[in-house]
């Protein structure tokens, strides 16, 4: 088996620290420091990374907005339409805060041409699920 390196993008807060928990240590962290991010590192880790996770939280439409721009970033960063992309609407288990339906990120994925999974960290729903679909997309490219 070998390591892959995969980078979670997405805006403050749509729970990427809990996913990435979730995914390695089956736990759902309470409370947490949010993550200090610099850009010259971003920069970096984004040239070394294989795969990528584009998340949103399903009630917060301003971060669904800025997945165009992420999904820009990657291939600003790496001049290829051709990365390995999982779109991934977080927080699920919130229905009654919903502001983005399933189908609108149904639809960006299709334009992507890329997986799509509706997932809650705090539940630990498809979680694996998207990590897996990410290396099977960077073992098919
Ligand atoms: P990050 O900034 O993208 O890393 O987001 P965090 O992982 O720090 O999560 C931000 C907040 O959302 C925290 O209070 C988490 O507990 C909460 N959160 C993350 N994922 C979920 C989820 O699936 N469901 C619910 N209800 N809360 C979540």
């Amino acid at each position: 088996s070998r390591e892959y390196k995969l980078v979670m993008l997405g805006a403050g807060g749509v729970g990427k620290s809990a996913m990435t928990m979730q995914f390695i240590s089956h736990r759902f962290p309470e409370d947490h420091d949010p993550t200090i991010e610099f850009t010259a590192m971003r920069d970096q880790y984004m040239r070394a990374g294989e795969g990528f996770i584009i998340c949103y939280s399903i009630t917060d439409r301003r971060s669904f907005h800025e997945v165009r721009e992420f999904k820009q970033l990657i291939y600003r960063v790496r001049r290829t339409d051709d990365t390995p992309v999982v779109l991934v609407g977080n927080k699920s288990d919130l229905k009654q805060l919903r502001q983005v339906t399933k189908e609108e990120g149904l639809a960006l994925a299709r334009e992507f041409s890329c997986p799509f999974f509706e997932t809650s960290a705090a539940y630990r729903y498809y979680i694996d699920d998207v990590f897996h679909a990410l290396v099977r997309e960077i073992r098919r490219k």
